[in-house]
């Protein structure tokens, strides 16, 4: 099957205090069935448990994320957002990992202010990482979690491989910061979960009004 049929590119710009900075964004839209083959929960899991230090500590995190193949259940579509930054515009700032940590910034607070604004009632967006609703997740303290309606999961946490997602949705690789060396781009996936079978861009829409 081909994923890539209703791919589109937009080209978008983000305005910050310290430069104007191109980015684009890649869409496509499919049936939530057709992201079950780059499911693999247990692998994830024990990633996240064996790495990172938000395992059990957030109530979107793992092991509390549920699985993707379960929790898309009651929605038929889904878009996906791949949003990337060259990282060569950044060259106003001299660190090469603040380069990345500057960039990543950029895309998921705006893709994740986006899908918020652009949200109907009846959908759900899956979000470029975990929660960040609340300043600390209340879990930390063993409480309930503040907005039970409100809260998002990631791709990652719900046990998809983001880097198959975008080489199969996209054509495209993710890079990553690895051995002190600078990728050409870095990259942020996020998701809207809708029964509505005709596809929009309010959520690009609601990019360009963030600039
Ligand atoms: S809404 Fe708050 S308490 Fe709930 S998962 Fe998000 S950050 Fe944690």
């Amino acid at each position: 099957m081909d994923l890539t049929a209703n791919k589109k590119i937009f080209q978008l710009n983000a305005h910050t205090p310290r430069a104007v900075t191109a980015y684009r964004c890649e869409t496509n839209f499919v049936r939530t069935e057709c992201l079950v083959p780059f499911l693999n929960k247990p692998y994830f899991d024990s990633l996240c448990e064996n790495g990172c230090p938000n395992y059990g500590s957030k109530w979107s995190c793992p092991p509390y994320a549920p699985d993707y193949k379960q929790f898309v259940k009651k929605y038929e579509y889904i878009y996906v957002f791949l949003l990337s930054i060259e990282l060569e515009q950044l060259a106003y700032i001299r660190q090469q990992y603040l380069k990345v940590r500057a960039a990543n910034t950029i895309l998921k607070s705006r893709i994740d202010k986006a899908l918020r604004s652009a949200m109907e009632e009846n959908e759900y967006y899956i979000s470029s990482g975990s929660c960040r609703l609340c300043k600390s997740c209340r879990k930390k303290a063993d409480l309930p979690c503040a907005h039970p309606e409100r809260m998002t999961y990631s791709f990652e946490a719900m046990g998809i491989d983001a880097s198959l997602l975008a080489e199969n949705l996209f054509q495209r690789e993710l890079l990553w910061y690895r051995e002190k060396q600078l990728p050409a781009y870095t990259s942020a996936v996020a998701g809207l979960l809708t029964n509505d079978k005709n596809e929009n861009t309010k959520v690009v829409d609601a990019l360009r009004k963030l600039s």
